[in-house]
């Protein structure tokens, strides 16, 4: 399976928690994720994109259940 079916197989209200939980270094808190693409990663996904405050590369693993 691709990253973004995975993604996308992931269901609807828990995708938007995530999307609006990934750890900023710049914010020093928890924002949300814009304009990210999904990529593959050994332990499962990976959510990669910009601070929805300052902008700033944030990512986020997803593992596998
Ligand atoms: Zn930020």
């Amino acid at each position: 399976m691709d990253a973004n079916k995975k993604w996308l197989s992931i269901p609807k209200e828990i995708r938007s928690r995530l999307k609006n939980n990934v750890y900023c270094s710049n914010c020093k808190d928890a924002v949300e994720i814009k304009n990210f693409t999904v990529e593959d990663d050994d332990f499962g996904i990976v959510l990669k994109g910009k601070c929805q405050q300052c902008g700033q590369e944030v990512a986020r693993l997803i593992e596998n259940e």
